[in-house]
């Protein structure tokens, strides 16, 4: 090692090396999808994720409440209603005055916080809800008597907002009056999430970014931070601003490589666009959202992978996923080739002939979404369409191209226990799902090394142990690829980013 790069190495093939006395050297992880500013603000937010009662959903707020000062809104993060059932026994007036028939929260959840106006967002940040002091701001501010378009206002009986906003009501209506953190704030949750990352043993992330942050935040920290980003831009104004992606000096610790789009929301929230209607929701089939709404996505798509940019859907539903690749298609009679620059995101469902139209297509999947959807997706899309939810095997037969990721702070970016649900199918609770599209623990590893670095266009640097590489190792006390996944996951001793250890514990 020298300079921060590897200059010698026994076995420069080797996905993983033993070390001394039972450690093994792997390249360091690369998590292909994180939201790194937002994942440092949440580690100092109200953390409702795991939470399995309005109880304990109201302690939580009630414990952030008293620790801020007065002027300050309250910011919660990753409830799940999944997680707690509405009582039959309980009263069935307050019941329909309190929650929407899926049980999400309303405006009530949050009452501990009084004046104080206070939002908290759904584990997939495609749903908020706010109190009645946060509902007054945005109403002097944005207009509420009718949905956003992509977007729903969740309303009671006599027609008035509950709090409850899904997607654009979500990011279009409350995210512009939510004050941003000043830019102390933001260096601090930087550095948080450098800190929590390389604790997971990643030395380098695909980011998903407003430029605005980049260009204020991210771009001056690069160099203290010790953590390779490549980022995407999230900025989705129509038309785009293509220089957006010069916005900041490109080195190897910060470079962008590429815009994204949404085409749909996500499962839990039913937003996610099906082929056919939700199984629990006759009625609903999910939704189109941004430029798959407005028929702009392979223009958008065409232009940008013509620029030379790696282009970015968001694609849960296995509709949006067909969305996708229409799209692709289309993009690809005109001329350009999307085969190594088109970024599918999720692709947590999908219909079997679509399966074989992803091969040399890259799929960006988080294994911890399959251990955390299992649940609520046997509900949403009943037995006989599970056989579309993570398709990890059956994308990798296809010749489709796994880049792993954890989507954090959706979810914890753990890639061992992503490994292991991706090589298991084990998911929470303890259930084996979907065993069928389990792979190989060297394919789960490759997908969150050198195949994310390819994803991220990094692999001149990163993903390998290999001479000329940066030093980004990470040391386990198993060898990956060996060992019993099913009765055990590694241990991280420590992670080495460019030569330099960072500490393994969170
Ligand atoms: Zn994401």
């Amino acid at each position: 090692m020298d300079g921060g790069k590897i200059v010698g190495i026994d076995d420069a093939s080797a996905v993983d090396q033993e070390i001394d006395g039972g450690e093994f050297a792997c390249p360091a992880f690369i998590d292909s999808h994180v939201h790194l500013l937002l994942g440092g603000r949440a580690l100092s937010q109200a953390h409702l994720a795991g939470v399995s009662s309005r109880e304990e959903f109201e302690s939580v707020i009630r414990a952030k409440h008293e620790t801020l000062p007065n002027d300050a809104w309250l910011e919660a993060s990753g409830w799940d209603q999944g997680n707690w059932q509405v009582s039959s026994q309980s009263n069935t007036t307050t019941n329909a005055r309190n929650m929407s028939s899926d049980g999400m929260p309303d405006q009530t959840w949050l009452a501990s916080c009084g004046n104080r106006p206070a939002i908290a967002w759904r584990m997939d940040q495609h749903v908020c809800v706010v109190n009645s002091a946060a509902l007054n701001i945005i109403a002097q501010r944005q207009d509420l008597s009718r949905d956003p378009v992509g977007g729903t206002i969740a309303r009671d009986a006599a027609g008035n907002p509950t709090g409850l906003l899904l997607e654009q009501a979500a990011w279009k209506l409350a995210v512009p009056c939510v004050p941003e953190p000043n830019s102390a704030a933001l260096r601090q949750a930087a550095h948080a999430a450098a800190r929590h990352l390389q604790a997971h043993g990643i030395a380098t992330v695909g980011s998903m970014e407003y430029s605005r942050d980049l260009i204020s935040t991210l771009s001056p920290l690069r160099h203290e931070l010790n953590l390779r980003i490549r980022a995407t831009i999230l900025d989705r104004e129509w038309p785009v601003d293509w220089s957006l992606g010069q916005c900041v000096t490109a080195d190897d610790a910060l470079r962008i490589i590429g815009f994204k789009s949404f085409i749909d929301g996500t499962l839990g929230s039913r937003t996610a666009r099906m082929l056919e209607p939700y199984c629990d929701a006759p009625e609903q089939q999910g939704m189109f959202v941004e430029l798959a709404e407005s028929g702009k996505l392979s223009e958008w798509m065409r232009e940008g992978l013509s620029r030379g940019w790696s282009m970015s859907v968001h694609a849960i539903g296995d509709a949006a996923l067909r969305a996708a690749l229409d799209a692709a298609d289309a993009a690809e009679k005109s001329g350009v080739r999307a085969r190594e620059s088109l970024r599918i995101e999720h692709g947590q469902t999908a219909h079997a002939s679509d399966i074989s139209r992803c091969k040399d297509r890259w799929l960006s999947m988080q294994p911890l979404h399959k251990y955390f959807d299992a649940a609520p997706a046997l509900t949403r899309l009943g037995l006989p369409r599970m056989d579309r939810f993570f398709c990890f095997k059956q994308f990798h037969q296809a010749g489709a191209r796994l880049a792993f990721g954890s989507d954090w702070p959706i979810v914890e970016p753990d890639c061992l226990q992503a490994m292991q649900t991706a090589i298991t199918g084990a998911t929470f609770g303890g259930a084996i799902t979907r065993a069928q599209s389990n792979i190989s623990a060297e394919i789960a590893l490759q997908a969150f090394t050198c195949n994310a670095a390819e994803y991220l266009r990094a692999s001149d640097t990163c993903g390998a142990l290999k001479v000329g590489h940066a030093a980004d190792i990470v040391s386990l006390d198993r060898d990956p690829i060996t060992m019993d996944w099913s009765q055990h996951k590694p241990n991280i001793r420590f992670t080495c980013v460019a030569g330099m250890t960072a500490p393994a514990t969170l």
